[in-house]
């Protein structure tokens, strides 16, 4: 598509239950940075089965307008049904910018359509922003193993697409409903439906892994432990530091990649990204990958017993010592107020 023929900036968020997931809100704050720069519309779309919710939800959080494609060939994620109505929907409206979640799904469904439009996507990315020179987008990324973050534009093509890993943006406050315009002057309900022939997958069963139950995205406090914890029990130690403070743990590659704690719990490029309100790292050195997925915290604490381990460049509070004495002081203290 001809980059001056497209405008506005497009975010998909993804559904579960009929509600929009909390990568999608997180992608509201993303689509808005960029729209507000470029002085374009922020536009949600949201594809499902009976998901006017969602779309209720995307208004709410902060979206000038909201795409709404809804029937029954969506209720459950199909690659051809998604990319389809997708594909569909870019080819009509041009969007200049169109910015998925690097979920699953997010990662399986971007490169089918940025390939059927013919333009450049930029996947997982850490950061974005509007260059001042040229105006396009600027998506930023690990590379090279994380050893550098990579800039890259999409300068010929639209729309300018990528994928945002959950947990890099927070979600945008809820304007009041007062402030809210009726449903029916931002809702876009587009009839778009995909024959079932198209549909190559189907669906044979869903397994629910307890690993799922493992929220450290949404997690408002992490307690996480490295390899300076010196041998997999004493997890139990990060354990009853999180119990203590109502959070959850949190690992670096090496416990993972030592079989200490399964990878549902890794942290950092590999990992999960996350941005809670307290971070604690145990006996974590602090490598470029980890901080990698744990730097938008609000507040970091370290432990390690090494004073010029990395970590405390990043963290807001330090503490020199073993982990094995400060932990259980720290409960006792927590426990004792
Ligand atoms: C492509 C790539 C991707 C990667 N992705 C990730 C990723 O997603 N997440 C990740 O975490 N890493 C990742 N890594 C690995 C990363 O480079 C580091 O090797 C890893 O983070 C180190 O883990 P660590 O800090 O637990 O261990 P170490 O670097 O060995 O640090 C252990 C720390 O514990 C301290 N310590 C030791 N004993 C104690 C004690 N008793 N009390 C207090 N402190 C103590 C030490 O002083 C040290 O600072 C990746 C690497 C590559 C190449």
């Amino acid at each position: 598509m001809n980059p001056t023929e497209c405008k506005n900036v497009w975010i998909l968020i993804e559904t579960e239950h009929g509600c929009a997931k909390s990568s999608g809100y997180e992608l509201l704050s993303a689509g808005r940075l960029l729209a507000d720069k470029s002085g374009e519309e922020l536009v949600a779309v949201v594809i499902g089965s009976r998901v006017t919710e969602a779309a209720m939800q995307a208004g709410r959080y902060g979206a000038d307008r909201v795409i709404l494609a809804d029937g029954p060939e969506y209720e459950i994620y199909s690659t051809d049904a998604f990319a389809g109505c997708l594909t569909a929907l870019v080819e009509k409206y041009r969007p200049s910018v169109l910015l998925l979640s690097a979920t699953n799904n997010g990662r399986d469904l971007g490169p089918r359509v940025a390939c059927r439009l013919k333009t450049g996507l930029t996947a997982d990315c850490t950061s974005l922003d509007i260059d001042g020179e040229s105006g396009n987008v600027a998506w930023t990324r690990p590379a090279f193993g994380g050893n550098l973050m990579a800039t890259i534009l999409c300068p010929d093509h639209r729309p300018q697409m990528g994928t945002i890993r959950p947990g890099v943006y927070k979600k945008p406050p809820e304007r009041p409903d007062t402030s809210l315009p009726s449903p029916d002057s931002f809702i876009i309900r587009e009839d778009i439906h995909i024959d079932m022939c198209k549909i190559h997958t189907k669906l044979v069963e869903q397994i629910h892994e307890a690993a799922q139950a493992i929220n450290l995205s949404g997690a408002q406090i992490i307690v996480s432990g490295g390899r300076g914890i010196g041998k997999p029990e004493n997890f139990s130690y990060i354990q009853e530091l999180a119990d203590t403070l109502g959070g959850a743990v949190g690992a670096s590659r090496a416990c993972v990649d030592a079989g200490w704690i399964s990878h549902t719990h890794q942290i950092g490029q590999t990992g999960k990204t996350v941005a809670p309100k307290l971070y604690i790292a145990c006996g974590i050195s602090g490598a470029i990958q980890h901080l990698a997925g744990m730097s938008g915290s609000d507040y970091i604490v370290a432990i390690n017993k090494d004073p010029d381990a990395p970590i405390f460049e990043v963290a807001d509070y330090g503490i020199v010592g073993d982990l094995l004495e400060v932990i259980p002081e720290l409960i006792k203290d927590l426990i004792e107020k």
